[in-house]
């Protein structure tokens, strides 16, 4: 019998390559399927009569298997299954590339249900490689219906994960409802059963909407709720006062490279007044790539550290977390303060490696104002001594309990909560924010610091590769660097590993032999990404090929040119974080866009980014290109974690929010709704 908790490699007869896949998608246990929800539908509803087929429609048919036989092509011994199919107007052929066990599953005789592309040529008009289904099932599952599409798969195929859906739908009515009742009702949503089966396997457009309306009301419940919960929690306790320490700031300002400019300064400002308010600071500081956000923190903590409270910084990687503390280092420590940086895999204090232990008691003595790391920092043993200021960097690829996390775990001296900074590339509308965040506050970066010009961008064809190569070994000849960036080649190739791997080798062995040439990508350990990062940073390698998953924070101000091979698979505001990487320093950016596709939806949202060079007009542009729906962009950009709800269903944010406030009144501790509560801390062990 299976359960909610059944481990999904026990669920599917596709063997154990395919459970892993679906672990991948973090699909462990039957229940976590049922939550994985389609990404559209496919309306396959509308039979057509066989007589009417003209080749480039699309078309579902219904009809009687006529012959079927399998055979071998002889030019390239393809197994190519043709069979025929009947209806009360007329016959089609039916034919499928190198999938011979399609003449095993089907029979002469067999009703079936047919969907695919009408063809004509090399063979006469038929459906090639149709999507098919015998009337034997008690109900449609892959075509003649609203078909459920699902987002990546990994090597997992639409029909595996239809098929497994299938068959653990029934334990829909197992799953703990986390909304009360009352609530559900109070907003006409539908029991989460219901709403289940209605997202996956709807009967009418009607039954997915109310299917899509309970369950993204479900998410931004539970969403809003934490943010309340944690929000309720920063307003009960005090954080410690940070003075102003203007000597202080004013040196450590006056000995860095370059003059802050007027916004970072202004930013700077805001932050050193929160700090000296005996309330926590929640602030996010926002700026395109390449603004200058770190610098501005390092001011705070410099600031803190001088009042005699420690700071920490979080960072999303290894890398980052790596190069955040070589770059405070550099900074600071001349100053006496001194850097230590935490991982997972590695420790370090001022530069020197040390081990975990070490490192913590130094902390936990107080001897280390400044402590970066990953989400190593949220460890139990982790303890400071005196910690005023909690940083995280790239906020939004963290959960929003991680980031509340940080300062709870954080604090617990004398009842005190540190401040905390958030920093984020990603453009978040003032009012989206406040939707969202309530009493959040905002500093926003703007101007792009040393008057640096803007990366000039160009789109490029495949053909004109050679000219990006050209431009990469000239720029090297001066003394730069460059990134060759590999996108995904496919789903199940989520790192980008193969494309990044396989092109390290072509340019090592062929056009670049010559040059040093660097592989970073996302399966190398950590300490090895840091190592080849570091390598690349001190102008050991001239080239690096990466995947765009590695590193979106890295600066290496030498370099000056990219090239982004399979840019169409970016979103704007991706390429744009993306090509901020170059261009840093003294020296003016350049980036390629190379793309192999023809379509001119494709070339028109690659001409934009050549054309604009504002990160948050582009970010604009970017939803409104995607049409209606705008907004969900902000979500995919992990701004906020959702999977269903866009944030343009005002309303029905407006609605969750009215439900949490009835709630709180009624249950402030949420003693009385158990499934509730344990939705939310399900939602806490988010991982990451
Ligand atoms: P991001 O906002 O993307 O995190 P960084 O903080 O990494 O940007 O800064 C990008 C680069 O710009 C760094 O090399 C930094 O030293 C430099 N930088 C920051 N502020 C200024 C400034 N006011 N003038 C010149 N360069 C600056
Ligand atoms: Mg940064």
């Amino acid at each position: 019998m299976i359960t909610l908790d059944t481990p999904a490699s026990q669920l599917t007869r596709y063997g154990k390559a395919a459970a892993a896949r679906l672990k991948d998608l973090e699909l462990r246990t039957a229940g976590d399927l049922l939550r994985y929800y389609p990404i559209r539908h496919d309306d396959l509803r509308t039979v057509v009569a066989i007589r009417t087929v003209q080749a480039g429609d699309r078309v579902t048919l219904r009809g009687k298997i006529e012959l079927i036989r399998t055979r071998r092509s002889f030019r390239r011994g393809l197994a190519i299954t043709e069979a025929l199919l009947r209806d009360s107007t007329g016959t089609l052929g039916l034919t499928w590339f190198n999938q011979p066990y399609v003449g095993k599953i089907l029979k002469p005789g067999d009703e079936v249900v047919a969907a695919g592309r009408a063809e004509e040529g090399p063979y006469p008009l038929h459906l090639a490689n149709p999507t098919y289904e015998k009337l034997a099932s008690a109900e449609l599952t892959h075509v003649g219906r609203l078909v459920p599409i699902y987002a990546a798969t990994h090597d997992v195929s639409q029909k595996q994960l239809r098929a497994l859906l299938r068959l653990v739908l029934p334990l829909a009515r197992h799953l703990p409802d986390p909304l009360p009742d009352e609530i559900r009702r109070g907003h006409r949503l539908i029991p989460l059963e219901a709403a289940i089966r209605g997202i996956h396997f709807p009967h009418t457009e009607r039954e997915l909407a109310l299917a899509r309306r309970r369950l993204a009301f479900e998410e931004f419940f539970l969403l809003l709720l934490q943010l309340a919960s944690a929000r309720a929690l920063v307003h009960a306790t005090p954080a410690p006062s940070i003075p102003f320490r203007l000597p202080t700031v004013k040196a450590f300002v006056g000995q860095l490279p370059f003059r802050l400019t007027d916004d970072q300064r202004r930013a700077a400002w805001e932050i050193l007044k929160d700090l000296g308010r005996p309330l926590p600071m929640q602030r996010l500081l926002e700026g395109d790539v390449g603004s200058g956000k770190t610098v501005v923190a390092a001011v705070a903590m410099v600031n803190a550290a001088a009042a005699g409270f420690q700071s920490c910084l979080m960072a999303p990687t290894e890398v980052l977390a790596a190069q955040h503390a070589a770059t405070l280092k550099s900074v600071l420590e001349s100053r006496g303060v001194t850097v230590g940086l935490l991982t997972g895999s590695s420790a370090s204090q001022s530069g020197g490696a040390t081990t975990r232990r070490r490192l913590l008691a130094a902390v936990a003595r107080g001897e280390v104002p400044v402590l970066v790391g990953t989400h190593a920092l949220l460890t139990a043993d982790v303890h400071f001594h005196r910690l005023g200021l909690a940083v995280i960097d790239e906020q939004h690829r963290f959960g929003v309990t991680q980031r509340q996390r940080l300062r709870t775990a954080a604090s617990g001296q004398g009842g005190c909560m540190p401040h905390l900074l958030s920093l984020t590339a990603t453009p978040i509308p003032r009012t989206l924010a406040l939707t969202i965040y309530g009493d959040l506050n905002l500093s926003f970066l703007k101007q792009r610091p040393g008057n640096r010009p803007p990366v000039a961008t160009e789109r490029l064809a495949p053909d004109d590769r050679d000219r990006a190569y050209a431009a990469i070994r000239d720029a090297v000849a001066a003394g730069r660097q460059a990134f060759i960036l590999c996108p995904l080649v496919e789903e199940s190739d989520r790192l980008g590993v193969r494309a990044a791997t396989e092109e390290h080798r072509r340019l090592t062995t062929g056009l670049f032999a010559d040059l040093r040439v660097g592989l970073l990508h996302g399966r190398l350990p950590g300490k090895k990404k840091i190592e080849i990062l570091e390598r690349f940073r001190s102008g050991a390698l001239d080239i690096l090929v990466a995947t765009p998953v590695v590193e979106v924070g890295v600066d290496v101000p030498n370099a000056t040119l990219m090239l982004i091979e399979g840019a169409e698979r970016f979103g704007l505001s991706q390429l744009h974080q993306l090509r901020g990487r170059v261009g840093r320093g003294h020296y003016p950016g350049r980036c390629f866009v190379l793309t192999e596709t023809d379509n001119q939806r494709v070339r028109q949202r690659l001409d934009a980014l050549v054309r604009t060079p504002d990160g948050f007009a582009l970010a604009e542009l970017d939803l409104s290109l995607r049409g209606p729906g705008a907004l969900a962009g902000l979500s995919q950009s992990g701004f906020v974690d959702l999977k269903l709800a866009s944030l343009n269903d005002l309303e029905l944010i407006n609605e969750a929010r009215t439900a949490i406030t009835q709630l709180r009144t009624q249950d402030p501790s949420l003693r009385q709704h158990p499934v509730l509560r344990a939705a939310l801390a399900r939602q806490d062990a988010h991982p990451e």
